[in-house]
């Protein structure tokens, strides 16, 4: 019989516990890094889902108020959701009032049993697709993180979030409805303190993950975002950044993306071929470039080639 992850954790004194071949973290390492009054983001690993990392490779971020904390993601499990929760209520000093769900991806709202007494908010579209896939992506982080992922089921967003600007404390936060990384993303900008929470619109020096990805969409959003007259910038992975390099090292990964599928597609090659071709130098260092690139032609490629084809005659 396997123990419990909870058993496991029980019995181990040592921040490290041997199981079997494997050593796993009890804990997530989760340091708030504050970037504003009131305002604090948590830092992830860049890599990909594994059992070391516990599929911890999310930023999320919190903002105090008087009232209490809004936190922006939960996370991608159960054990990291509750851990991050008592974190913010000792950083802060106050209670979590609610949680803001920013797209559908499984490593930021796997972590909602943690705030099952508090809204959990999310817009309607985002609401909507959780209901029918949330299983599905909950079943593929277990697959791929394995024992840190036990306890996790999805708790689904149960509040509306409204777009458009509101007060929080000190903070005058605004919810920007955008699609392009999914078919619906928020980002959350502070007008006060001039954080922008990008999230995963975008990344830094992390190759973008695209399984929902709408090319198009994304760069009319990325436009979007460097217009505003952001201090801070929190993408979703990779470190913060004081100016808008990550936002246009997103926009030109996106676009020598699409012209490298476009230009493939026409001359003919095969997915195989396409995933064997050379990374552009400037985003060849980048974390996971050579797995998401692989990962993004089995996403998109099939679209370039059928676009490729020539057309029928009626
Ligand atoms: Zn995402």
């Amino acid at each position: 019989m396997i123990p419990s992850f909870r058993h496991l954790i029980a019995r181990c004194a040592l921040p490290l516990c041997l199981l079997g071949n494997a050593v796993h973290a009890t804990d997530y390492p989760v340091t708030p890094q504050q970037i504003a009054p009131d305002s604090w983001v948590v830092i992830a690993d860049t890599g990909y889902f594994t059992p070391a990392n516990g599929g911890f490779l999310v930023n999320t971020a919190f903002i105090a108020s008087d009232d209490g904390v809004l936190v922006i993601g939960s996370g991608p499990s159960r054990a990291f959701g509750e851990q991050y929760r008592r974190v913010i209520e000792a950083t802060t000093g106050k209670p979590v009032r609610e949680l803001i769900i920013t797209h559908k991806h499984p490593d930021h709202f796997l972590g909602n049993q943690a705030f099952h007494d508090v809204p959990i908010r999310a817009d309607d579209k985002t609401s909507s697709m959780l209901r029918s896939e949330a299983d599905g992506l909950a079943q593929n982080l277990y697959r791929l993180v394995g024992e840190r992922m036990q306890g996790t089921e999805p708790l689904l967003p149960n509040a509306p979030l409204p777009t458009g600007v509101r007060e929080h404390g000190r903070q005058r936060l605004e919810f920007i409805a955008l699609s392009g990384h999914t078919q619906s993303d928020i980002a959350v900008f502070d007008h006060r303190s001039g954080v922008l929470y990008a999230i995963d619109q975008v990344f830094n020096r992390r190759t973008p993950t695209m399984p929902n990805a709408s090319i198009p969409a994304w760069l009319a959003a990325l436009e979007r975002l460097e217009a505003l007259p952001f201090k801070v910038l929190v993408p979703g992975h990779g470190a913060i950044s004081h100016d808008a390099r990550p936002i246009r090292d997103t926009r030109a990964y996106l676009q020598w993306l699409d012209r490298t599928f476009d230009d493939a597609a026409r001359r003919g090659l095969s997915a195989t071929e396409v995933m064997a071709l050379p990374i552009a130098p400037e985003f060849a260092d980048w974390a996971e470039a050579r797995d998401e690139w692989r990962r993004s032609v089995g996403f998109l490629y099939g679209a370039y080639e059928q676009a490729a084809l020539p057309a029928l005659a009626p």
